[in-house]
């Protein structure tokens, strides 16, 4: 489902059969209903072949595999051994992670600080108007208020990547509003962003 090496997902595909895109793919997540046991999201993804699907990714795959507990075996080139790669990844993360360092982050507007974050808070991710970045819709997990961000792809993609300096529409959305596509567009589009520094030493 998730290749820590890759840093892609694999979905099926009506006409390529199968297909591996990048988290910034995603277009929208949400919880499916009912699901428990584990969660499970509902996606949209933006396929290379030019449509948009549907697909299905556990929460363990969405925030956990990206840090590689779920790597694998993989060829290790040095001993050309087949060796297990899920240990050795998820120990880097969790020493970085013991370290203060977040795998991922954005700027909550509603609170004006940055806040550590996984993918699972992520809801709307669109190709943004500037410098081919990303905007990304963020339901924050400490005060349940929405932020739109505009950040680099490998700020999502790339777990520990944090961009410096990331967009910030400066808008309080109302508490339970879902943005709907078209709305997140027109405010990625019109949104006139502050630049602001994501320095994690300010999460607390
Ligand atoms: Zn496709
Ligand atoms: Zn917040």
């Amino acid at each position: 489902m998730y290749d820590a090496l890759t840093t892609r997902y694999t979905f099926a595909c009506p006409s390529r059969g199968e297909t591996s895109v990048p988290l910034s793919s995603f277009r929208r997540l949400e919880r499916l209903e009912g699901t428990g046991h584990p969660v499970v999201y509902r996606v949209w993804f933006d396929c290379p072949c030019g449509q948009e699907h549907p697909g299905l990714v556990a929460h363990d795959d969405l925030d956990w595999a990206p840090l590689g507990f779920h790597a694998g075996p993989f060829l290790n080139l040095l001993t050309a051994r087949i060796e297990e790669a899920g240990a050795e990844f998820g120990d880097a993360s969790c020493r970085r992670i013991e370290a203060g360092e977040w795998p991922w982050s954005f700027f909550c507007y509603p609170e004006g600080r940055p806040r550590p974050v996984f993918p699972s808070s992520f809801f709307l991710l669109a190709p943004g108007g500037r410098e081919a970045r990303l905007g990304l819709a963020v339901r924050c997990p400490a005060c349940e208020a929405m932020s739109l961000n505009l950040v680099s792809h490998e700020h999502v993609d790339l777990p520990f990547h944090n961009d410096a300096e990331i967009g910030v529409v400066e808008h309080v959305f109302a508490g339970d509003a879902l943005l709907t596509m078209e709305q997140f567009h027109a405010e990625l589009y019109s949104a006139s962003f502050d630049a602001r520094r994501l320095l994690l030493d300010d999460v607390a």
